[in-house]
């Protein structure tokens, strides 16, 4: 099997580059990685900067890459680094190209912008190749997210088999995404095409914590083993937080962005998040918590200026606990 340039070999970890779209002067490639297993199993698609500045994900990929025993490993998992090149050479969120999240545009286009033939590419490749998708998000520099995994279980095998990874990851947030503005993440449309898929996310703010690097990587090798990949236990949690129908606030003022409450707190309705304070020093702005009951699944860099009409909260709606 080759990815690119990288041929599997049994028991090796070989190195390559994949094409997924052209510059004017030549081919616009990542660095792919595949980890072949001495036995024979499934295939594990695994990938990071689908959004440019989220470097847990490369970072965590090597940590796992120099620290798997693949003389235990039945089967391969490909690593593809960077699945969006001109997002992680611009360090942007968006693809400098053209402006838009790629992770909005699946199941892109052929013959659409540069992110959506990107989006085609990477689609159909990873599907060709791989029985699973694990893609790895960090927040990046504008925001911080708290630690959840994400995935689209709308009921059929493969958004069963989601969830059930998805539960390996030692994410103590476990969020089902059927939300019509994550109908275009390649998780999502992975899902749809009869695959298992899901995100895992930790970090942002523009620094890498060792906390993140953990979880990121914990998650690589808890899909791995709920796979059969890799032998051994996935992690257990005492308690899990579910979610979903998540919302986002947008600020009406520009200003400073004072948060009150971070990343991972539970929130009710009417809750004071965070003030929005102009550069006289007065507050124009209080955001309030509309959900009834919900977490904070991101939100703005504090201290950061911001726009009118910039994100500010991703807040998840709290469906419940596990035990309740
Ligand atoms: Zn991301």
């Amino acid at each position: 099997m080759m990815v690119g340039t990288a041929r599997r070999e049994p028991g090796k970890i070989t190195r390559g580059h994949v094409e997924l779209g052209s510059y004017p002067d030549g081919p616009l490639t990542s660095p792919v990685m595949i980890a072949a297993g001495a036995k024979e199993g499934p295939t594990l698609w695994l990938q990071a900067c689908i959004h440019g500045p989220e470097v847990v994900g490369p970072l965590s990929i090597q940590r796992f890459l120099k620290t798997v025993d693949l003389s235990q490993m039945s089967g391969t998992v490909i690593c593809l680094m960077l699945a969006n090149p001109l997002g992680f050479r611009g360090y942007n969120r968006l693809t400098p190209q053209d402006g838009f999240n790629l992770n909005r545009v699946f199941p892109g286009d052929p013959g659409g912008h540069h992110s959506q033939q990107l989006a085609h590419r990477l689609l159909e490749l990873s599907l060709e190749k791989s029985d699973a998708m694990l893609d790895l998000h960090s927040g990046g520099d504008l925001t911080i997210t708290c630690h959840f995994t994400l995935f689209h279980n709308d009921g059929t095998p493969a958004g069963i088999e989601s969830e059930r990874l998805a539960r390996a990851t030692g994410a103590p947030n476990v969020w089902n995404s059927l939300e019509p503005f994550l109908s275009g993440a390649h998780f999502a449309n992975y899902t749809k095409r009869g695959k298992p898929s899901l995100i895992v996310e930790s970090g942002g703010g523009a620094r890498v914590t060792p906390e993140d690097l953990e979880r990121l990587t914990g998650a690589i090798f808890g899909v791995c083993r709920a796979m059969g990949i890799l032998p051994g236990e996935t992690p257990k949690l005492d308690r899990i937080r579910l979610g979903g129908d998540a919302v986002h606030l947008k600020s009406r003022r520009g200003g400073l962005f004072i948060p009150h409450v971070a990343p991972g707190d539970d929130v009710s309705e009417g809750q004071h998040l965070a003030d929005l304070v102009d550069l006289f020093g007065d507050v124009v702005e209080e955001v309030r918590c509309p959900l009834k009951r919900a977490w904070v699944g991101s939100i703005r860099r504090p201290h950061m200026p911001i726009y009118n009409g910039d994100q500010v909260f991703e807040l998840v709606e709290t469906k419940g606990y596990e035990p309740a």
